[in-house]
């Protein structure tokens, strides 16, 4: 440990702990020693103070006892005639520097509410976020778990000039990474300079600017802890295992750019307990000796051409970029990109104009892989602005290949083309919306190169049943609606084929268990009459999945005998479920939401919650952000039963299975239904119809409440009475 290192990173800790113990002093005398503090929309209090201490900070009074740690943690100062210190009191300073810049973000947060913006992006004239809540960790956190996203950079500083930010954070997010973005350099940050340079900021895409000083470092090192607490399953107050948890799981790196002051070291320190390197452009002191971290702790002097790939080495991380020949860089980082209008070169679908993506099976001789054509003009002899039919049609062929793969192999053309730089995707089907933006097409993208992307991905993640893939992308109106009429014949047979199921006919359910990774004790159980409460698998889906990867997260669970009819209580998925949820699940209803009800993990669409005044159940879907008749919002919902838990009167479903016959069917299926959010009510609205008719009851959809009659039971139930709900006549819920 080099003595200039550890005597600046233990300097900047002093003051960074006295400035911060100064600022409660005077938010003390203003707002009083109960004022309430704390990040928005979290579970988690000051999440490392939360997670290393296990100390709740709800209020200004509850800090007094973390500066009293801080100071315990804060060792003297170094002078020069003393040896060399351990790395265990630089560590420690790193700690103290943490905690105390949490408490004084948590004070900035008092004192200026509208300071960050809480959203994944922020709106027009805003441009800092602050500290992710919990629906953000919990979209995003999943991501480093299932390893769509290996880590995060965090950048600190600027860099010496627009051009070479933009480059650093292109090959960051081509490698898929995070970009978490605090303090300047040089009167800018990296954040202002990657606006500058025309760059979009924000979750969707990677690039998160946390703020303008270095205290904000702790946003991005609270995210770390909340994922080991979320995800990981460790208590707060496990600090061992959490910083554990981020060293072996979470690969991350601090980038410094710029001159390293005593507060960015003592931040670095920081850092380093939870295994994260910093690499900077600068020449200081390195720290090589390796020891917490996985390779070196600091390490200088290093040009901005090679920084990237040198953080990735020094980290050890192992990225596999899948080089698939475009002219635009590819990569899930790319997923949540917007195209606004002013940057559109084409687009195609979104009511506009006729578009569709089907994927189709054809004997082998019917296919000659890598064949990709373009019927009609391409974006070479299309003026920029235009509007245009679009159909995509991807022929599949192989000896594993079977018609039922044909919808999850056609569900992933969204993903795969969203993944190129500058195409927007949305929909699916006939209702899809593309979009290429002016930058790509200056690059040089063509259609032909969506057909290039589908082939490379589809053997990528396909090579087990795929053998040849041939791509035709149509752009005459004519042969679009031909191909768009053939197609939605598929898809009605298709949808007839899960639509006509019952459970009472097949002997077989599938689980699903991809949500373990971060909720070890969940299971799906899906059946014909009810999809995965995430949404995206249906009975036919874990089959087909289950099929072409025997070994897969989707097994067949064989119902037994049955237990209980009404509750949908089988031997065999208890059986499963007590097996696969390790001991954790015992028993589990699929038709009920008061007995044993099935595990929620983080991912539902919906929860539904007993409403034991109305007699009902509400449901209410993640995008609905106000406040419900059960008295809690969304986030609040999911971040209390989410996690694999089993909680009586609270379950997590899907959307599409509120239309489902089997849907809360042990409670009186949609009889029972009172509240939801008007945005889901109308979203789900020609199917809710369609059910409603189907059990005698027509005008139950104006008979539940949503959000405009009340959000709490006192202000709905005089509405429930007047329409005459059919909730006030049935038997007691509870
Ligand atoms: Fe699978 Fe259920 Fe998770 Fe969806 S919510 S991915 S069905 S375990
Ligand atoms: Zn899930």
């Amino acid at each position: 440990m080099s003595k200039i290192i550890a005597a600046a990173a233990i300097r900047g800790a002093h003051e960074i702990v006295s400035e911060a113990r100064k600022k409660w002093q005077q938010a003390m005398d203003k707002h009083g020693s109960g004022a309430e503090v704390g990040f928005p929309e979290t579970a988690y209090y000051l999440p490392i103070i939360y997670g290393l201490s296990g100390l709740p900070v709800r209020k200004l009074a509850d800090m007094e006892k973390v500066f009293a740690i801080c100071e315990r943690l804060l060792p003297e100062p170094v002078y020069q005639k003393v040896h060399l210190p351990y790395l265990g009191p630089v560590l420690d300073a790193g700690m103290a520097t943490l905690f105390a810049e949490e408490m004084a973000e948590a004070i900035t947060y008092l004192e200026h509410p509208d300071f960050y913006s809480p959203e994944e992006e922020a709106p027009e004239g805003k441009l800092w976020l602050g500290a992710a809540s919990d629906i953000i960790l919990r979209k995003r956190g999943i991501e480093f778990v299932d390893g769509t996203a290996p880590g995060f950079a965090a950048i600190v500083g600027a860099a010496p000039e627009e051009k070479i930010a933009a480059r650093i954070a292109q090959e960051l997010q081509e490698k898929n990474l995070y970009v978490f973005m605090c303090a300047g350099h040089q009167g800018t940050t990296f954040a202002e300079q990657l606006k500058a340079a025309g760059m979009q900021l924000g979750w969707p895409v990677r690039l998160v600017p946390f703020g303008p000083d270095i205290s904000q470092a702790v946003f991005a090192l609270g995210f770390a802890v909340r994922a080991a607490m979320s995800f990981g399953g460790i208590q707060p107050g496990e600090y061992r295992k959490i910083l554990i948890y981020n060293k072996d799981r979470i690969f991350a790196f601090v980038i410094a750019l710029g001159e390293v002051t005593d507060r960015w070291y003592a931040n670095a320190a920081g850092a380093i307990n939870f295994g994260f390197p910093t690499i900077a452009d600068s020449d200081i002191p390195q720290i090589l000796p390796t020891g917490v971290c996985t390779y070196e702790h600091v390490v200088s002097g290093v040009p901005h051409d090679q920084i990237v790939a040198r953080a990735v080495e020094v980290r050890g991380l192992k990225v596999t970029v899948s080089k698939i020949p475009i002219p635009v860089p590819y990569g899930p980082a790319f997923e949540g990109e917007r195209i606004r209008k002013e940057d559109l070169f084409v687009e195609a679908g979104g009511t506009k104009t006729l578009a569709c993506e089907w994927t189709s099976s054809l004997p082998l001789n019917q296919v000659e892989d890598g064949r990709i054509e373009v019927i009609g003009p391409d974006l070479d002899s299309l003026p920029e602005g235009s509007q245009i039919p679009l159909a995509t049609l991807v022929q599949v062929a192989g000896r594993e290949m079977q018609e039922d793969f044909e919808p999850i192999l056609e569900r992933h053309i969204h993903d795969y083309l969203n993944y190129i730089n500058g195409v927007m995707h949305i929909g699916q089907r006939d209702i899809v919306w593309l979009r290429i933006s002016k930058k790509a097409r200056e690059k040089g993208l063509l259609l032909k190169h969506l057909g290039v992307v589908l082939h490379a991905k589809y053997h990528e993640v396909f090579a087990n049943i795929l053998d040849k893939v041939q791509v035709k992308i149509y752009t005459e109106e004519a042969a679009v609606k031909q191909l768009v009429q053939q197609a939605r014949a598929v898809w009605t047979k298709r949808d007839e084929r899960l639509a006509g199921m019952t459970d009472e006919e097949v002997d077989t359910f599938y689980s699903c268990t991809l949500c373990q990774s971060f909720a070890p004790t969940h299971v799906c159980i899906v059946t014909p009459e009810r999809t995965g409460l995430c949404g995206a698998f249906s009975w036919l889906d874990c089959r087909g999945s289950n099929r072409i990867n025997p070994k897969g997260p989707n097994q067949p669970v064989k119902k037994g005998a049955v237990l209980n009819q009404k509750l949908g209580q089988f031997e065999g998925c208890n059986n499963f479920v007590r097996q696969a949820s390790r001991g954790a699940i015992e028993k589990v209803s699929i038709y009920s939401l008061m007995v044993d009800p099935m595990t929620t993990c983080g991912c539902c669409e919906c929860v539904a919650v007993v409403l034991p005044m109305c007699n009902g159940i509400m449901t209410v879907h993640r995008d609905y952000k106000g406040e419900t008749p059960c008295g809690m919002k969304f986030t609040t919902l999911a971040g209390t039963i989410g996690g694999g838990r089993q909680t009586p009167g609270f379950l997590g479903h899907s959307k599409f299975n509120i239309t489902q016959s089997k849907y809360l069917a042990a409670e009186g299926g949609i009889r029972r239904l009172v509240w939801m959010p008007k945005a889901l009510k109308e979203e789900i609205m020609d199917r809710l119809k369609k059910r409603a008719a189907e059990i005698g009851l027509p005008d139950l959809p104006e008979k539940i409440a949503d959000e405009t009659v009340g959000v709490t039971e006192e202000a709905i139930l005089p509405f429930l009475q007047e329409k005459k709900h059919p909730a006030l006549e049935m038997e007691p819920i509870m």
